[in-house]
C-alpha cells in the first residue's frame, strides 16, 4: 500500500464542500463499513441509501422486489438518491445496481464524488455466501450469477472518479487508502490553490476555456492569466463601485505572477454600455498598448463584462479577455458563453458580436459586498437553470438557499452548477440558432415587464422581471394543461421565500393592462400569423420551446393573472 503524508480531514472536508462521497460496488463490497468509518474520519453522517429506501417504503428490499418487481425498485432507488444528494456533504453507499442507472450517474458527477470499492472476486464471493438476503442471488449458482453480473457491471463502475482495489485486508487501510486518493483528487495537484475551488470546462475547441470558481479567486488571477498568456500586458477595465473593492487585489495578484496592468474605470449602471463608452474605453486600451497577445481583463458585473468584451472583440480585430464577475447574475449568466455588447438608441444589446472569454474567474466570495437586492436578482437566473432542465438542482435550491445567500460552500457549488448548466447550452449552440433559447425561460414574459416599467431599476430590475416571468411561465403551461399546479405552485412559493417576486401585480404602481404587456411581447419577439415563442414546462426541469403559441391564449392567461386574489383564498390557511 502506498505510504505518504497523513491526510488532513478537516481540509479534505473544507474541499468537499457541500458534495457528497458516494460508494458504488458490488454488495459485499464493505461499502458499509468502511463509509462508516470514512464518515467519522471527515466529520459528516453515513448514510445508507438502501436502509432509507427500507425505512421509507416500511419493507425491506427483498419484499420491495418480491411485490413490485425491479423496475419499480430501481425508480424508487433512483429519486431516493437524487433527494439524499441534496443533502451533502456525508458518506453515501448506494446498492450494487445504483450506479448502473445513467441519471444517478449524472446526479452523482454533479453533486458527489464517486468511489468503486472493488474487492477480490474471491473475498467478494466468500463474503456474499454468508448471507442470504440478497434477491438477486436467489439462483440455482449464486456465484455463477455473482460472477455474471460482476462482469456486467465492471466497466459501468469503472466509470466512478476513484476506484479503491482491495484485498481482504482490515477496512481501516481501506479507509486510508481512500482518503490519500480523496485528498489528490480534491485538494488539487497545486499546492498554493485552495481546498474549496470549483472548475468548470466549457469545450468551445479552439475557443475552449475554463471558468474557476471559489471564495478569493481574485487572489490567484495572477497564476490564472499568466498560464493563458505568460508575460502578457493586462488592462483591466472596471467601474466606480468595483474599483475600490476589488482592483487593488486583482493588480497586486497580476504583479505578483510578473503581470503588469493597466486600469480603465467607468461609472456604474446601465448606461455605460454605450457608443461613447464603447469609444472611451477602446481607446483607452489602444494607449494602453494593449495588442494581439495581450489580455484585456473584465472587472465587474454584467455591464463592464458585456462592455469590455466587445471592445476585446473589435480591437485590432480580437484580442483575448478575460472574466472576472463581480455579481452574480455575471457569474451565472453573462460572463460564460461569448455574448458581448452594447445598446443603443434603438433598444437594448443591439449592437455587439460573439466573443469568447479565455478564461473566467468567478470569486463568490466577492459577492458578500454586492447589495442584497442585487443578489436575489442574480439568485432568479440560478433558480432558472433548475426549471429548464434540472429538477434535481431546483430541490439543492429548495434546500440550501440560504447558505448559497449567506456565503458558505452551498454558494460555489451553485454557482457551479449554473456555469456548467449554460456551458452545456452554449457548447450545443453556440451562436443561438435553436436550443439556447431555453435560457430564455421567463423572459419574454420578464422584458415585456421591464419595457413597460421603462427599465426603471428602483421599480424593477432584470431579475426580479425574470422571476416574475418564470413563475407566469409556469402558471401558463398550468393553464394551457402541461403542467401540474403543484409544480407552478413550488416554482412561486420557492421565488417568493427568498424574498423574490412572483405575480405581475408584485410590480409598484404598474397600472397596465393584459392588452398593454401583450403588446410589449409583441415587439420583443417575432410574432408570426398571431402566434408567439414561449419557453413552456411540463414540469420542474422540464422545460421546452414552444414556438406556435396562439395570442389569444396568452391574452386570457394575462387577465386572469392581473386579478387580485379573491378575498375567500386568503382566508382558509
Ligand atoms: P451591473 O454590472 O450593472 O452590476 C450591478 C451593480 O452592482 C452595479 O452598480 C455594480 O457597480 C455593482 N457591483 C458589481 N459587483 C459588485 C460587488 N462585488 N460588490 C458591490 N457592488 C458590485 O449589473 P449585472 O446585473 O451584473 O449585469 C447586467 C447586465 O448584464 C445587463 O446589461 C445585461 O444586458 C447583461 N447581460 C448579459 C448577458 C450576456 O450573455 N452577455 C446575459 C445576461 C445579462
Ligand atoms: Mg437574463
Amino acid at each position: 500500500m502506498i505510504q505518504g503524508q497523513p491526510v488532513d480531514a478537516k481540509r479534505l472536508a473544507a474541499a468537499l464542500g457541500a458534495r457528497s462521497i458516494v460508494l458504488v460496488g458490488m454488495m459485499g463490497a464493505g461499502k458499509t463499513s468502511v463509509g462508516k468509518r470514512l464518515a467519522s474520519k471527515l466529520g459528516v453522517p453515513f448514510v445508507d441509501a438502501d436502509a432509507e429506501i427500507e425505512a421509507g417504503a416500511q419493507l425491506t428490499i427483498p419484499e420491495i422486489f418480491e411485490r413490485f418487481g425491479e423496475v419499480y425498485f430501481r425508480e424508487g432507488e433512483r429519486k431516493v438518491i437524487a433527494r439524499l444528494l441534496n443533502s451533502g456533504p456525508q458518506v453515501l453507499a448506494t446498492g450494487g445496481g445504483a450506479f448502473m442507472n445513467k441519471t444517478t450517474r449524472e446526479n452523482i458527477a454533479a453533486r458527489g464524488v464517486s468511489i468503486w470499492l472493488k474487492p477480490d472476486v474471491e473475498v467478494l464471493l466468500a463474503r456474499v455466501r454468508k448471507k442470504t438476503n440478497r434477491p438477486l442471488l436467489q439462483t440455482a449458482d449464486p456465484e455463477a450469477t455473482l460472477r455474471r453480473i460482476l462482469e456486467e457491471r465492471s466497466p459501468t463502475y469503472a466509470l466512478a472518479d476513484i476506484i479503491i482495489e482491495s484485498r481482504d485486508g482490515p477496512h481501516e487501510s481501506v479507509v486510508d487508502l481512500t482518503l490519500r486518493r480523496l485528498a489528490q483528487l480534491l485538494c488539487a495537484s497545486s499546492e498554493h490553490a485552495p481546498a474549496d475551488r470549483r472548475r468548470v470546462e466549457v469545450p468551445l475547441g479552439a475557443r475552449a476555456y475554463s471558468i474557476l470558481i471559489g471564495p478569493g479567486v481574485i487572489d490567484e488571477a495572477g497564476a490564472e492569466v499568466a498560464h493563458i498568456a505568460p508575460g502578457a500586458k493586462c488592462a483591466i477595465v472596471t467601474d466606480a463601485h468595483v474599483a475600490p473593492l476589488y482592483l487593488d487585489r486583482l493588480t497586486k495578484s497580476l504583479a505578483a505572477a510578473g503581470l503588469g496592468s493597466a486600469a480603465i474605470v467607468c461609472q456604474p449602471g446601465e448606461a455605460t454600455k454605450s457608443y461613447e463608452q464603447f469609444a472611451r474605453v477602446s481607446d483607452a486600451l489602444t494607449e494602453a498598448r494593449i495588442e494581439r497577445r495581450d489580455i484585456v481583463i473584465a472587472l465587474g458585473g454584467g455591464v463592464i463584462g458585456d462592455l469590455t468584451g466587445f471592445c476585446a472583440a473589435s480591437l485590432r480585430r480580437g484580442v483575448r479577455f478575460v472574466q472576472v464577475p463581480t455579481t452574480l447574475l455575471s457569474q451565472v449568466d453573462s460572463s460564460v458563453g461569448g455574448k458581448t455588447g452594447i445598446n443603443s438608441p434603438h433598444g437594448k444589446n443591439l449592437v455587439g458580436a460573439f466573443h469568447q472569454p479565455s478564461l473566467v474567474l468567478a470569486d463568490s466570495g466577492a459577492l458578500d459586498t454586492l447589495s442584497e437586492r442585487e443578489f436575489r436578482a442574480g439568485y432568479a437566473e440560478v433558480v432558472k437553470y433548475g426549471l429548464i432542465d434540472d429538477r434535481n438542482f431546483f430541490e439543492f435550491l429548495e434546500a440550501r438557499w440560504r447558505e448559497i445567500f449567506s456565503g458558505g460552500p452551498a454558494r460555489a457549488d451553485a454557482i457551479a452548477t449554473s456555469c456548467a448548466a449554460k456551458a452545456r447550452v452554449v457548447v450545443a449552440d453556440e451562436t443561438e440558432q435553436g436550443e439556447r433559447a431555453l435560457l430564455n425561460l421567463g423572459h419574454t414574459f420578464g422584458h415585456a415587464l421591464e419595457s413597460l416599467t421603462h427599465y426603471d431599476s428602483a421599480r424593477l430590475v432584470h431579475g426580479e422581471a425574470v422571476a416574475i416571468g418564470m413563475a407566469c411561465a409556469f402558471r401558463f403551461s398550468r393553464q394551457l394543461g402541461l403542467c401540474s399546479g403543484q409544480d407552478a405552485a413550488r416554482v412561486e412559493a420557492h421565488l417568493k421565500s427568498v424574498g423574490l417576486p412572483t405575480r405581475i401585480r408584485d410590480i409598484p404602481s404598474l397600472g397596465v393592462g393584459a392588452e398593454d404587456i401583450l403588446a410589449a411581447m409583441r415587439q420583443d419577439k417575432k410574432v408570426e400569423r398571431g402566434r408567439l415563442t414561449f419557453i413552456l414546462a411540463r414540469g420542474i426541469g422540464e422545460s421546452f420551446i414552444a414556438r406556435d403559441v396562439q395570442e389569444t391564449g396568452v391574452l386570457e392567461f394575462l387577465k386572469r393573472d392581473l386579478e387580485p386574489t379573491t378575498v375567500g383564498a386568503h382566508r382558509r390557511p
